[in-house]
């Protein structure tokens, strides 16, 4: 559900969203339009990609991150961003002493070294141009607490915390500004894969004072605010979506 946020929040700023197609970045692509970005969509299934710009009028750019070159290539093409959102993301759910050394490494390359890499496009190109610009990443609660069959997800998670801080204080000096949202469960395809099974997700439901798990909606909301200038002085911080988890 995409509700309306001050009109115009971010007219006039070309937004990148990765792992556009479904969930969390569908949600976001729906919110900065309607707060006025000018948005570009990127995900892996053309057929997605056809139906959001039909919906949003944003433009797309088809591509698998997992293939970390040409996937730079083709954002360096679609230049000049103020800013970048980091959301693609993929799991793997394995126990950790079954967990396959190629499949930590594939998780990694999607959740962690593609937002590193996009970075450096887009921020290399906002620090040649003396522009600012704002990075937003969407990491877990993952990243901060520990998930049974969740090995490779949580140091993907953790590490793109670690990653966000390292780009906020060197790339803050250049008025670009990096922040991630960690949500907790969330009700998207990917959510449905770890979460469906109510023997799972009982006990985690459980935890959250708010008493729901949470909606594409609430993080899209909060992903527009670190985009725009009302978030002006937030810069290197990692904020929980997860309705009081990591407090309770
Ligand atoms: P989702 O429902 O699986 O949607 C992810 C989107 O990213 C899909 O459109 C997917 O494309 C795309 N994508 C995945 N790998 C890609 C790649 N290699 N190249 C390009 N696009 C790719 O996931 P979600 O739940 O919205 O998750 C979005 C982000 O939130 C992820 O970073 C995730 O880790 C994080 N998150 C999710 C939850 C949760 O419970 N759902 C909780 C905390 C954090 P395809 O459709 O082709 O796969």
């Amino acid at each position: 559900m995409t509700s309306a946020s001050p009109a115009g929040r971010l007219a006039g700023r070309r937004v990148l969203v990765t792992g556009a197609g479904k969930g969390i970045g569908l949600e976001t692509v729906r919110r900065l339009v309607a707060d006025g970005a000018e948005v570009v969509a990127l995900s892996r299934d053309p057929s997605d990609l056809a139906r959001l710009a039909e919906e949003t009028g944003c433009a797309t750019l088809a591509v698998d991150l997992a293939e970390l070159e040409p996937a730079a290539a083709a954002v360096a093409g679609a230049l000049p961003f103020d800013g970048l959102v980091n959301n693609a993301g993929i799991t793997s759910l394995q126990p950790v002493l079954e967990t396959s050394m190629a499949r930590f490494a594939e998780v990694l390359a999607v959740n962690t070294l593609a937002p590193l890499r996009l970075a450096q496009v887009v921020a290399g190109d906002l620090v040649q141009r003396g522009r600012n610009g704002a990075i937003v990443n969407v990491s877990s609660v993952a990243a901060s607490i520990g998930l049974a069959d969740h090995a490779a997800y949580c140091a993907s998670k953790a590490a793109l915390d670690a990653l966000t801080r390292v780009l906020a204080v060197e790339l803050g000096p250049h008025g670009i500004r990096t922040n991630s949202v960690n949500p907790t469960v969330t009700l998207t395809p990917m959510g449905a894969l770890a979460w469906s099974d109510p023997a799972k997700s009982a006990p985690m439901l459980s935890r959250i004072p708010i008493g729901r798990f949470c909606r594409p909606g609430d993080v899209a909301g909060l992903i527009s605010f670190l985009l725009g200038d009302d978030a002006a002085m937030l810069n290197g911080i990692s904020i929980d979506v997860d309705g009081g988890l990591r407090v309770a």
